[in-house]
């Protein structure tokens, strides 16, 4: 098989990983007129997922080879699908081949596990070895670690990478016996515990002087929605722990979509794409907005409101919060109203020292009045208790229902 046939094949088997965004890393240059790459101003590469998302992309697998057998993979041991691998010399030609013609800006990589974790990891961080110490490569490198591989070659990984992660695909351990039987959540969360000490020492070393020092700035991970029936609450009280105790950058949440050769226990349709962008909204609720993972969801509704952004149901549920002055409410009261965002509220916050605030104060920060009149006390504008407590409250920010046409061709 020719390089080009290996990269169509490996090339199409990573699309299924969407961790691999490149925010938080540091930024690398070549402006001394030495090295290879430059972190800013490349151009990038992207890839598409079966349903059409936009995935980011400079990834590769090294073998689309594997001795596990994931439910949700296209890889495993038990998938009818063309099988090959780069070597990790052909692996670094490419990655450079496309650096130099700015089609990519780093290297994403990732692979089956071949032999052992081990053997799999080894290959993997000799890829970027050679990138850094042969080729000076400048570019940003992520690498997909093996939470069975030792600590020793995840460390020397995490050396040569910008950010290293472990994809942790499913949020409990019943989901794990059921789709990826192989693999282990206390595992996984012990080996994210190493790598959160290296990165710990990595960062103190850096903050004490120490600005050559080569190590990966951080850690993330994916999980699958929609590929058995674990609730959004099982997904965000599990990246409640991982941004907690791992220190990760980020969890990706990845609608499960199907793919070619399924296996017959996952579901036969896609999960719904505005799941996955609620979930994304309520981890940003947790992370910047100081929301617990209990008042997104509290017990009685393990799920999202797909309807409504995370931040307005909550808002919903707990009306006897509202209206709020905008004239004297804290910073972390006005962060909870709907369609504040925080740069908007501290302008706000600015703003009032010197005048009463009005709505076209608000209109003139692209503030969406609709959005946020039921909840909020103005100079000029004071929302009516019945209408905060009707039950109808909700249809105001529902889309209106659209008649259909009866001479549309489509509706025919
Ligand atoms: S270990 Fe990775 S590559 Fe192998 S089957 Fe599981 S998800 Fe796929």
């Amino acid at each position: 098989m020719d390089l080009a046939e290996k990269l169509a094949i490996l090339a199409d088997a990573a699309k299924y990983d969407a961790s691999c965004a490149s925010s938080g890393a540091n930024k690398r240059d070549s402006r001394d007129g030495k090295g290879v790459g430059s972190a800013g101003g490349s151009g990038i590469c992207h890839s598409y997922a079966p349903d059409g998302r936009c995935i980011s992309l400079l990834k590769i697998l090294l073998t689309n080879r594997c001795i596990y057998d994931c439910h949700y993979c296209i890889n495993r041991r038990s998938s009818n699908v063309r099988r090959t691998a780069f070597t990790a010399e052909e692996a670094v030609t490419l990655t450079l081949d496309f650096y130099k013609r700015n089609y990519i800006e780093g290297l994403f990589l990732s692979s089956g596990i071949v032999r052992s974790a081990d053997h799999t990891m080894e290959q993997v961080v000799q890829v970027a070895r050679t990138l850094r110490e042969q080729h000076d490569f400048r570019g940003y490198i992520h690498l997909k670690t093996i939470p069975e591989a030792s600590p020793e070659l995840i460390e020397q990984a995490a050396r040569y990478a910008d950010r290293i992660s472990i994809n942790l695909e499913l949020p409990t351990q019943v989901s794990l016996d059921r789709l990826a039987p192989e693999k282990n959540l206390a595992r996984t969360q012990q080996a994210m515990g190493r790598i959160k000490l290296k990165l710990d020492e990595a960062h103190d070393r850096r903050k004490n002087g120490d600005r050559k020092l080569r190590h990966a700035t951080g850690q993330s991970t994916q999980v699958i929605v929609g590929a058995d029936d674990s609730t959004d609450a099982d997904f965000l009280a599990r990246s409640d722990v991982l941004y907690g105790t791992y220190k990760m950058r980020r969890v990706y949440y990845s609608a499960f979509s199907p793919i070619p050769e399924p296996s017959v226990v996952l579901p036969v349709k896609a999960a719904p794409l505005v799941r996955e962008h609620r979930l994304y909204q309520a981890d940003w609720l947790m992370r910047n907005y100081g929301f617990s993972t209990s008042e997104i969801l509290p017990a009685e509704t393990p799920n999202l409101d797909l309807r409504i952004d995370p931040k307005l149901a909550w808002a919903l549920r707990n009306r006897q919060e509202f209206p709020l002055d905008v004239q004297t409410a804290t910073r972390g009261q006005l962060v909870r109203v709907p369609g504040l965002g925080l740069r908007n509220v501290d302008r706000l916050i600015a703003i009032r020292r010197h005048t009463r605030v009005r709505l076209e104060d608000l209109a003139r920060l692209r503030v969406s009045l609709p959005k946020v009149r039921p909840f909020l006390i103005t100079a000029d504008h004071h929302p009516a208790r019945y209408l905060l407590d009707s039950d109808r409250l909700i249809d105001r920010f529902l889309p209106k229902p659209v008649q259909l046409d009866l001479f549309d061709d489509e509706n025919r």
